[in-house]
């Protein structure tokens, strides 16, 4: 099973992490690499010169690709692929149009891009969640006028510090939450070298983060009803979202208030036996465990867990009751992995694996 993807957006952070996911991955063959104009027609490695924002090198294989247009190619680039990754930054108006016509010439796209996170029939997928969401993938098409575009999209990287464990706890009905993340500077796409102000710093701004993390869960615990996804509108969400000086991996410190309220053992419970449609499907890119709890008082530590089954699980800890809320915790994953690349890998992963992508 092998399908061919592009890249949108391939120089910048997150498009880098794709090449560094794909180089080899088992079923999914990079052939085409697409930024902007200011890009295109340069080899991957002139265009990305200093730019390279990784740790590990820059993969061999992806240095003498030429780069596209992301927006003057499409028609070229949707003829060469199955689907495409999208990671770009553009307004969210341009980003709306640009996924909407590469979805229009008949290629997916699975995007890391806010710009169509809450258009009702578009899913927002972490597939250990709402796999489901994908079901309306059909009623997108129709609107769309295609047969095999569509758009699916990744949420807010933020929202996996506390989502994923909230998942199995909705049995008791969330009541409300409140969370407050430290959040890793790669996630506004720079190092310190590129942000010497990070250094020996913390930020309480991030645009746009506290509505996204606030929004964004409803739509992802969403039902759909008449071809939308309807938000869940029996809990509400409060967040704070501060930067803080460190490269990768944002944290959150949850607190929940719930209906009927869980011992803590079982709420421990739940989150070591966590399964779903999709952990069971056992994807190239699934984490051995999405949810891992840890017994130490000082754990997770983003340095120590980030890298986590290659970064894409959710690590937990500091389970306890609040005297305010019923129970409160902290939750750790790693932002550019499990919460934007990793994550839109996993999702084109399950996507493919049920049929909703198929190689052309
Ligand atoms: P970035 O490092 O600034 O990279 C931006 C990319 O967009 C570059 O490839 C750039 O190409 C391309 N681009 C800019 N203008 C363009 C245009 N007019 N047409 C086509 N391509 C254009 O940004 P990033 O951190 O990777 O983030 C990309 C997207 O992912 C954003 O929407 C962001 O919100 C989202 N996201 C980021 C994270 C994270 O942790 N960093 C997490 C989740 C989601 P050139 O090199 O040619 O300029």
């Amino acid at each position: 099973m092998k399908y061919n993807v592009g890249v949108i957006g391939a120089t910048g952070m997150v498009g880098q992490r794709f090449l560094l996911l794909l180089e080899n991955h088992p079923w999914f063959n990079v052939k085409v690499l697409a930024a902007s104009g200011r890009s295109a027609g340069k080899t991957y490695e002139e265009a990305v010169g200093e730019r390279w924002r990784l740790a590990a090198p820059m993969p061999e294989k992806f240095k003498s690709f030429v780069l596209k247009d992301a927006t003057e190619d499409i028609d070229e680039i949707a003829g060469e692929v199955d689907f495409v990754f999208c990671a770009v930054d553009m307004k969210k108006d341009e980003i709306r149009a640009l996924e909407e016509n590469y979805a229009k010439h008949e290629c997916p796209v699975i995007s890391n891009n806010s710009a169509n996170r809450l258009v009702p029939d578009v899913p927002m997928i972490v597939p250990e969640i709402n796999p489901e969401h994908a079901e309306i993938i059909p009623f997108q098409k129709k609107r769309l006028g295609t047969k095999r575009g569509f758009i699916a999209v990744k949420s807010n990287c933020s929202l996996q510090t506390y989502v994923p464990a909230l998942q199995p706890l909705r049995r008791f009905g969330i009541d409300k939450v409140l969370v407050c993340t430290y959040q890793a500077i790669s996630g506004a796409g720079k190092t310190f070298a590129s942000w010497p102000e990070m250094v020996d710093n913390v930020i309480p701004y991030i645009g746009g983060e506290e509505e996204k993390s606030e929004i964004e869960p409803l739509k992802l615990f969403g039902s759909i009803r008449d071809g939308a996804i309807v938000p869940d509108s029996d809990m509400s969400f409060t967040a704070q979202c501060i930067r803080v000086p460190v490269t990768d991996g944002h944290m959150g410190a949850v607190f929940v208030k719930f209906r009927e309220v869980p011992e803590i053992d079982t709420i421990l419970e739940l989150w070591n036996n966590y399964e779903n449609e999709a952990t069971r499907m056992d994807l190239p890119s699934s984490p051995e465990k999405f949810l891992r709890y840890f017994t130490e008082d000082n754990r997770p530590q983003t340095k120590l867990d980030r890298d986590n089954d290659r970064g894409m699980s959710v690590s937990l800890g500091r389970l306890r009751k609040d005297t305010q809320y019923d129970i409160k915790f902290v939750g750790m994953a790693h932002n550019t992995l499990r919460g934007a690349a990793g994550g839109a890998v996993l999702m084109a992963e399950y996507l493919c694996a049920k049929g909703y992508i198929e190689s052309k």
